[in-house]
């Protein structure tokens, strides 16, 4: 375990901590991988342990058929007294046959596949020749050995680009690949404003419907909806596309700079795009004024989960008025957030990675009045009289774009607002009646 100093935000390298990670695994993004992805089922090949996580964290859907489920690796399994390819070959038949309406079964690694090495790409090959292409097959890891819970987004991404992408395709290219998972009131308030602009030829991967092909030609263009999609967007540059740079739709700033990074490319008017986001963005404006007494001057702490922190960050510090005493994000992909950095203010925190007694250390000697982390810190947090905010909420909730800048901005304020009323300090709280 390294014993490495977090380093100040504007400095070309942060250095890097190494100790484990204190975060959901992958298999956590099937969460809302699957609400979004409805033609789907997602089958872990995984132990009771990930049944369990995945059942709740998800909850158990009662009224309707799940479109998860685990695949649970027995004993004998692990020990090799059973052909571990049959047993899933047969697994699968049966979920088939009884759900007929699955397009595209989606095997997802856990860590006892990993260990035990069950190639299940390998697997998606040969339930392909026997299932396809009325039902087709992927395969990607979850493991918590080798992601974080927005990874798992990742890989699904890069392993369905690389299933979407092929010569089997057919019809126009997309103009533009919105890459990176969004709540479905999300991508239609997107596509409303693509469609003011005149911008066509639009494909939002994932989309509602997984079977549907995204054919990448070589005009076609990318951004990214989330900073934390490395794999996917390697993915779609191998097959030719190329990437717009811009930070990410947070917050009216990152809303507006990140259509204007898309208008720029594709030659819109710059005058017609300030017509078309005049109105959403007063409504921002007037939904985080709402919030901002709560967040203004207060001093926000960030442990590393989703890969999301400097971009939240950014939103809280330019947006909200808040103070950032650390920025931590299980990973740094330096040209995808090269602009959230440069954004951050000078001198602010910054740390790559996790060792998580150091961290906890540097949180309560800046003792600050909001702590964004995962649910496993969050409680002891709050034990001790902190305040806390549980980073995978920021993944769960529909927080991008104008229409939802107020909501961001109140996930930040709903842990303050409640303290106050805890503890009696309604000093906050009349701004926003
Ligand atoms: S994949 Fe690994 S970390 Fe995730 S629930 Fe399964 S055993 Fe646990």
């Amino acid at each position: 375990m390294s014993v490495a100093q977090p380093v100040a935000c504007n400095e070309p390298t942060p250095i890097r901590q190494r100790g484990q990670h204190e975060v959901f695994c992958g298999l956590t993004s099937i969460i809302w991988l699957h609400r979004k992805v409805q033609d789907a089922f997602f089958l872990v090949v995984g132990s009771r342990t990930c049944a369990h996580l995945l059942q709740s964290a998800a909850g158990v859907m009662i009224f309707s058929e799940p479109r998860f489920a685990t695949a649970i690796m027995e004993e004998r399994d692990l020990a090799g007294m059973a052909d571990m390819h049959d047993e899933l070959d047969n697994v699968v038949a049966r979920l088939l046959e009884r759900r007929p309406d699955i397009r595209m079964l989606v095997l997802v690694g856990s860590c006892p596949s990993e260990v035990i090495k069950l190639d299940l790409s390998r697997a998606a090959s040969r339930l392909n020749a026997v299932h396809a292409p009325r039902h087709r097959v992927i395969a990607y890891s979850g493991s918590g050995i080798e992601t974080t819970f927005t990874q798992g987004e990742d890989n699904f991404l890069a392993a369905l680009i690389a299933d979407k992408a092929s010569p089997r395709s057919a019809g126009e290219a997309a103009k533009l690949v919105v890459l990176g998972c969004l709540a479905d009131v999300v991508e239609d308030q997107f596509s409303r404003l693509f469609a003011e602009l005149g911008l066509s030829g639009v494909t939002f991967l994932p989309g509602r419907d997984a079977i549907k092909g995204l054919v990448v030609g070589p005009e076609t263009r990318f951004i990214l909806a989330q900073p934390y999609l490395g794999a996917a967007a390697a993915a779609l540059e191998a097959r030719g596309a190329r990437r717009i740079d811009s930070i990410f739709p947070l917050g009216a700033e990152g809303t507006s700079a990140w259509l204007r990074a898309i208008c720029m490319t594709f030659g819109v008017d710059m005058a017609r795009l300030d017509a078309v986001v005049a109105q959403p963005r007063r409504r921002a404006a007037e939904a985080m004024a709402h919030y901002r007494p709560w967040l203004e001057g207060r001093r926000v702490f960030f442990f590393p989960d989703s890969q999301m922190e400097p971009s939240l960050a950014r939103f809280l510090s330019r947006e909200m008025g808040s103070e950032l005493l650390e920025v931590g994000s299980p990973y740094l992909h330096r040209e995808h957030v090269a602009g959230e950095l440069a954004l951050l203010p000078p001198g602010v925190t910054l740390s790559e990675g996790q060792d998580v007694d150091e961290q906890i250390d540097r949180c309560r000697t800046a003792n600050p009045d909001l702590i964004v982390c995962g649910l496993g810190l969050a409680n002891p947090f709050e034990a001790e009289g902190r305040v806390s905010k549980w980073s995978i909420e920021f993944s769960f909730t529909p927080i991008q774009g104008f229409e939802q800048a107020g909501d961001l901005a109140e996930l930040f304020a709903r842990p303050l607002m409640r303290n106050a009323i805890l503890t009696g300090g309604a000093d906050r709280r009349e701004a926003v009646r």
